[in-house]
């Protein structure tokens, strides 16, 4: 293990070295972080429905009927009429032909790409695409190239180039980058698919319960139903629990229900959770109430800080990067927040590139605005004694 050891002295030699903190409580707003109490603005629940009563009581409710764990892989006999329910529920809410839930985002990406694509085939994917779309991709047997982030004319120059030589092209996108927390180009995008006869794919996770009619997603928020060929989601962020399901037509979905590795090879979701998810969306269907707080918390959390003069990148969603660049700094940054009373985690290095360190606040409908002037107000004044400002 000497190699391994080298390496860990060398993380901690840079100054990223870190322990994974640890949590003794539910996800809140504020949360007991290392047996300290601390406001939580780093955690993927968006609406608050981690915790939410109405979700716990179905997943006990769920536990009752089903038990805890569901016994087999989907295809063998872990496959429930409650796991059959969510599908069509999810499918139904994003006004889409059909759905297919797996046991996590990650996983999705991972089984749908590989079985949508083979030898002959072309996928391009955006060069800030998420680390399960890179997996993903390299499972398939089809070509792969890169286009810049977000730029058009660079998707259309590899499009324009490479169409003729391949059977299948299909164009992978994040819907809301999650570093950046700025929304893809998929007007453009549907636009150039349909031109050069590729397919397309976006993988929602930030965008799902965020974006859209009560967080119906980035295909919502464009207005483009019908128009995108994949749209993934995950069920872990702002659903509150954990999974992740693909929408797309009658037939792939059949071909993915034979061809998709992690529904073969990997155990269906516990129905505790399928139950609570089933939950989260009638809740979603009911009410805007949920993503109404959530936007209207982002946007006075980024309006404050803004005024402030922090860097900020070009966010349009809830997540809120503040831009600080040096590796050990913003690792710094992040620690003395929490030393502070706010959980803030530092992005750096190999998540996000070399010099683009920075922290990322993640809003929740669960924040007052006490809370939320309260966390303004430390990273204020611990910005201005490191000379951040
Ligand atoms: C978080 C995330 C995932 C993984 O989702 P999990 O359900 O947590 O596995 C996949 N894709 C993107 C774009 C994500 O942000």
């Amino acid at each position: 293990m000497a190699h391994l050891e080298k390496e860990v002295q060398g993380l901690k030699d840079q100054g990223v070295y870190r322990k994974i903190p640890i949590n003794e409580g539910p996800c809140e707003a504020v949360i007991k972080l290392n047996g300290k109490e601390v406001i939580n603005l780093s955690s993927n629940n968006y609406l608050g429905f981690a915790n939410h009563p109405r979700l716990k009581e179905k997943a006990i409710e769920a536990i009752h009927n089903y038990g805890v764990g569901s016994g087999a892989v989907r295809t063998i006999v872990g496959n429930m009429d409650i796991h059959e329910k969510l599908d069509q529920v999810i499918a139904k809410f994003k006004h889409e032909p059909a759905c297919l839930v797996f046991q996590s985002g990650f996983a999705c990406n991972q089984g749908t790409i590989q079985a949508i694509t083979e030898k002959g085939d072309l996928i391009i994917s955006d060069e800030l695409n998420h680390a399960s779309i890179i997996d993903g991709v390299r499972l398939s047997r089809a070509d792969r190239m890169v286009f810049k982030h977000s730029d058009m004319a660079d998707l259309e120059r590899i499009l324009k180039e490479q169409r003729p030589n391949y059977k299948e092209v299909l164009i992978i996108t994040d819907g809301v980058f999650s570093m950046d927390g700025d929304i893809a180009k998929l007007p453009e995008i549907v636009k150039l698919a349909k031109k050069y006869q590729a397919l397309t794919y976006v993988d929602d996770a930030h965008g799902s319960g965020v974006l859209g009619t009560s967080g119906r997603g980035t295909v919502d928020h464009f207005n483009l139903h019908g128009q995108v060929d994949f749209i993934i989601g995950t069920l872990s962020k702002a659903i509150g629990v954990v999974g992740g399901y693909v929408c797309a037509s009658e037939v792939a979905i059949e071909w993915l229900r034979h061809r998709a590795r992690p529904l073969l090879f990997s155990t269906a979701m516990m129905p505790a959770a399928t139950a609570a998810i089933i939950e989260a969306f009638s809740m979603l269907e009911a009410s805007t109430e949920y993503t109404d707080k959530l936007w209207d918390n982002a946007r006075y959390f980024k309006e404050k800080l803004a005024k402030l003069g922090f860097d900020l990148g070009h966010s349009e969603t809830p997540i809120t990067p503040i831009m600080i660049g040096d590796e050990a700094l913003t690792m710094k940054f992040s620690k003395t927040l929490l030393e502070r009373g706010v959980f803030v985690s530092g992005i750096v290095f190999p998540t996000v590139q070399k010099g683009m360190g920075r922290i990322r606040c993640m809003v929740s409908a669960l924040h007052t605005k006490e809370q939320l002037d309260q966390a303004v107000h430390i990273i204020y004044e611990t910005a201005k004694d490191m000379n951040l400002l």
